[in-house]
């Protein structure tokens, strides 16, 4: 039983941590955040050109797209492709807006996981690979249309591009590669659609392939129709434009924001281009005819953490984890949230304050970096009975040498409690963002001055005709890990709630926009007429 109970010394450290990673959760905090990040933001906006990027989408879906459009989405995990076919409003669902869902077809949906070593791998390898997963999906669509029609998908396939990563683009269908981040090496300034196309051309011919797989090779028989990318987008806009085709609601309800919460988070917001830095302006094909444009933030490139370091938020495990990264110092706000490095700050965590006892020696599995997958702490320690959890890391993380067992339930509880505060952690950092870009762009306010006699504690009675703010949002770490979407909603509603008197009949509502990435390449596909 000795062995199940952590020193005095170990509870006071595991203690010190929890609390160092939360004592900042509190309401007047995270307005005082929330405020502070409003007020980075529009200075960024005004003065950095590696934040608030203008992207070439200038209007919004009108819900009338139509059209048949082929869809990727290059994450920083994981590859999906699929055909996404835009029905026309005069079709189901057309209504509410609600089940708009319904007026989008879907066919010959795949998904790859990125191998480490595309990552890692030339430019051209990357894309070489991705063009043959595109290859797959066409050749199953093509062989799967009626027979006997000669051209089932026509002489060429409308492509709409979701890319995760950051890109210099003037027109809706070109982007030119900045350095990736996400454990990614390519750094080069590459032209995006031409290297896919590249990639794919040899599937469009009868001579044999110079692909590197048998598929490629059995594909160069039969040459599939070309490909013309019609969008390039990233995953923020592609997420917002998704659920701004979808929700064409009642006249209250509004996207005003797109979020993802994956791999690594971003977030989207349209914005005048009286607030931007006027170099920006010539980014824009055609600046004096727009006001609004949507604007990539990319909120995790340095800069973005001023408040953080302001306000004393970032732990001694957030210096480490960003010191050893692939980047230090790129992403400071992402190495705090994102699902790519919630495992590895846990980790880092219960390294250092998991109690030492004499003969036993911490597994030395759980030494390495990345040893402790988000994935896992969401799967298992978040969702599984204790006795459950302890089975699965001892048969990942085994005691070392002669030791029977190291997951003693006192050591399953500390590394659960660690995992916690790091979800709640991340869920109120993104919450007190979301809100601080919402009062960058006047969607809400936070008062300069919060009165510690506004903060109620308690929610205000919501009113009738609530004007209803709908945050888009994807990724596997908001949709997946056990209570990250409850936490943040619960955050934004208090921030809300209490950050003025002004917001009395607003709510800002988290709403998931499914495959966004796929689907709102699709949809931005189909505006071409409407971006120019
Ligand atoms: P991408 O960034 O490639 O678009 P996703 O949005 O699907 O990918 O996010 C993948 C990331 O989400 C993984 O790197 C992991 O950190 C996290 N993740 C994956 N599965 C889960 C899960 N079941 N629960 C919580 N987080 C998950
Ligand atoms: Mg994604």
């Amino acid at each position: 039983m000795a062995s199940h109970t952590p020193s005095t010394e170990g509870c006071d450290a595991a203690a010190d941590a929890i609390r160092a990673l939360t004592s900042f959760i509190n309401t007047s905090t995270l307005l005082d955040l929330a405020h502070r990040f409003s007020a980075t933001y529009s200075d960024l906006a005004r003065t950095s050109t590696d934040h608030f990027l203008v992207t070439p989408v200038t209007a919004l879906p009108t819900g009338k797209e139509k059209g048949k459009f082929l869809s990727i989405d290059v994450g920083g995990t994981n590859l999906r492709v699929g055909f996404i076919e835009l029905l026309s409003s005069d079709g189901p669902g057309n209504g509410d807006g609600r089940n708009a869902f319904a007026r989008i077809k879907r066919s010959h949906d795949r998904d790859w996981p990125i191998g480490d070593h595309l990552k890692m791998d030339q430019a051209e390898d990357l894309f070489s690979w991705i063009a043959d997963c595109i290859a797959e999906v066409v050749r199953a669509a093509v062989e799967e249309s009626v027979k006997g029609s000669e051209k089932p998908l026509g002489d060429e396939i409308l492509l709409g591009i979701t890319f995760s990563f950051p890109m210099a683009q003037t027109h809706l269908s070109e982007a030119t590669l900045l350095p990736m981040g996400k454990g990614f090496a390519i750094t080069s300034d590459l032209n995006l659609g031409k290297m896919l196309l590249a990639g794919y051309e040899r599937h469009c011919t009868n001579s044999p392939a110079n692909g590197h797989s048998d598929l490629s090779r059995k594909q160069s028989l039969e040459p599939l129709p070309r490909i013309r990318v019609a969008a390039i987008t990233n995953d923020t806009v592609a997420t917002f434009a998704s659920l701004a085709y979808v929700v064409k609601t009642a006249p209250n309800s509004r996207v005003a924001m797109g979020l993802i919460v994956g791999t690594g988070t971003n977030a989207t917001v349209p914005m005048e281009l009286k607030n931007l830095h006027p170099a920006k302006r010539k980014d824009l094909p055609n600046p004096d005819a727009v006001e609004t444009v949507v604007i990539n933030t990319e909120w995790t490139i340095r800069g973005t953490d001023k408040p953080l370091i302001d306000l004393n938020i970032k732990t001694p495990w957030d210096f480490t984890l960003d010191a050893n990264s692939d980047a230090p110092g790129f992403q400071p706000f992402e190495y705090m949230t994102a699902g790519r490095y919630l495992g590895e700050i846990v980790r880092l965590v219960f390294l250092d304050v998991a109690p030492q006892e004499p003969g036993v020696d911490t597994p030395s599995s759980l030494q390495s970096k990345n040893a402790l997958p988000t994935r896992f702490l969401s799967e298992v320690v978040a969702r599984m009975h204790q006795d459950e959890i302890a089975k699965e890391l001892e048969t990942r993380y085994p005691a070392t040498g002669w030791q029977s067992a190291y997951w003693t339930p006192a050591r399953v509880e500390l590394l659960q409690s660690i995992a916690n505060a790091v979800q709640l952690r991340s869920s109120a950092l993104i919450a007190a963002a979301c809100i601080g870009l919402l009062d960058c762009v006047q969607d809400v306010t936070i008062d300069k001055v919060i009165e510690s006699k506004q903060i109620s504690g308690k929610g205000r009675t919501i009113q009738p005709n609530v004007e209803e703010l709908v945050i888009a949002y994807a990724g596997g770490t908001i949709s997946q890990y056990p209570r990250w979407l409850e936490t943040c909603q619960t955050w934004i509603d208090i921030l809300v709630q209490n950050g003025s008197e002004a917001n009395a009949s607003k709510r800002v509502v988290l709403r998931e926009a499914l495959d966004g990435g796929i689907i709102g390449a699709g949809v931005l596909a189909g505006m071409t007429d409407e971006i120019r």
